[in-house]
């Protein structure tokens, strides 16, 4: 199948006289026939459903499809795209590891490495992954585990030459983490380009409606964790009497571990009914995204004519500086999101984004309807200003995320707004 195929018919597949939907098992737990059987799952030596803080039946059937979009051997849906990462670095770094962070990365995966993690021990290195290897290479040691960036940055639009820096971790013996939350599986596979592990914020595109927020980590299966750095998933776990993951569940020990141990631990599990409309969402993925991305080409070569616009960022533009890259990883599209800076500094981006009309005032992004962010202002609020200029954000920029509503009726929107800039 090929990938608008599969967000329909990936993950269930309704047999003679079952639902087409697919089901909502919306329960805590499953029964066994014996004690005996349940043991059996206790001690991960059969496959099945035991509670539904570790796994459920309905977001089984989704983590098969996002698994299966990405091209991965299996993936662990999780209640947000901010547990998501954490668990994707927590199931290899411990106390005194560190790992290499882009330094453009969204605002809450910043302040959920750089303070909270690192009050645990695992330190961040934030890095602006467009430098060239030697000046990243710096930051690796030897207790680095991994190198972390996004697809394109969440809102600075810098896209990852991801099979460099893929190429850079593993000469170092590291995975690399791809967060793929704005390009999605139908725009870029990360996969097909080196990275070990993506995750996403499900919230976004995937979801696409605004409705749930979720998470989720895929496994490409093919890191190898046997090179000494990574004792945790080699050495036999005393949680489980012994498993050793590697040995014992092959390509799919990563997302193994982090389900049975990390999850079991946490409990951030989704819930069927979220998985059921997260579901609904990716049916119609490959549909929204190609409209976004028409929507915001548009939009992007719009604003960038207007005399009342400074700057637009948007890779697209064939004078950005990651043009090339977006040819190479988004040959389909570079997502719905744009962002720009109005003539006139925070003042006038305020004023713009409170005449719009259409578009919506939100602390969201990436979804059907057109919306509007000042991320100085709220998502990158917590940020310093040394922060806010590493993460590529001015204080008049504003975060344009183009929905898939008709064209000119955003335009129309854009233009009586700066109308009365
Ligand atoms: C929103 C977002 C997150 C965090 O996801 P939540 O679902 O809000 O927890 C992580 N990464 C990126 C790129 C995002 O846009």
């Amino acid at each position: 199948m090929r990938t608008e195929t599969k967000c329909l018919h990936s993950g269930y597949q309704p047999k003679n006289g079952e639902p087409l939907a697919m089901p909502i098992y919306q329960s805590t737990t499953y029964t066994y026939d014996s004690t005996d059987d349940i043991g059996k799952l206790f001690d991960l030596a059969a496959d099945g459903h035991m509670y539904s803080r570790i796994s459920n039946p309905s977001v089984a059937m989704v983590e098969e499809k996002l698994a299966d979009l990405e091209g991965g051997v299996g993936a662990l849906c999780t209640s947000s795209g901010q547990m998501a990462n954490l668990i994707a670095v927590m199931n290899i770094a411990s106390g005194g590891d560190n790992v290499i962070v882009d330094s453009t990365i969204y605002g809450g995966t910043i302040n959920l490495f750089g303070v909270t993690l690192e009050r645990y021990g695992v330190h961040t290195t934030f890095v602006d992954l467009s430098l060239p290897d030697e000046e990243i290479q710096k930051h690796i040691d030897d207790r680095t585990k991994a190198i972390l960036g996004e697809t394109i940055a969440n809102p600075a639009l810098d896209v990852m030459d991801i099979e460099r820096i893929a190429n850079l971790a593993h000469r170092n013996g590291i995975p690399l983490i791809v967060d793929n939350t704005f390009a999605t599986p139908f725009l870029c596979r990360p996969f097909e380009f080196g990275a070990d592990i993506i995750t996403h914020s499900t919230t976004k595109y995937l979801d696409g409606h605004a409705i749930q927020v979720g998470g989720v980590i895929i496994d490409s299966g093919n890191f190898d964790w046997t090179n000494g750095k990574f004792p945790g998933l080699v050495e036999p776990d005393a949680s489980y009497h012994g498993v050793a993951y590697v040995r014992d569940f092959g390509k799919a020990a990563y997302i193994t571990k982090a389900r049975v141990q990390l999850m079991r631990d946490l409990g951030a599990y989704p819930q069927a009914m979220t998985a059921f409309l997260l579901n609904l969402g990716i049916e119609s993925l490959h549909v929204r995204m190609e409209r976004h991305c028409r929507n915001a080409e548009r939009v992007a070569e719009y604003l960038a004519a207007h005399e009342k616009v400074e700057s637009v960022n948007y890779p697209y533009l064939k004078d950005n500086r990651f043009y090339p890259l977006a040819q190479k990883y988004l040959p389909n599209g570079c997502s719905g999101v744009i962002s720009f800076c109005i003539k006139g500094g925070k003042e006038n981006a305020v004023r713009f984004m409170d005449s719009l009309k259409l578009a919506v005032n939100v602390v969201h992004v990436a979804a059907a309807r057109t919306m509007v962010l000042h991320p100085a202002s709220a998502t990158h609020r917590q940020l310093t200003d040394e922060q806010l200029v590493a993460a590529g954000i001015s204080p008049g920029m504003i975060r344009f995320s183009v929905g898939i509503e008709n064209i000119d009726d955003i335009l129309e929107d854009i233009e009586q707004a700066l109308a009365s800039v």
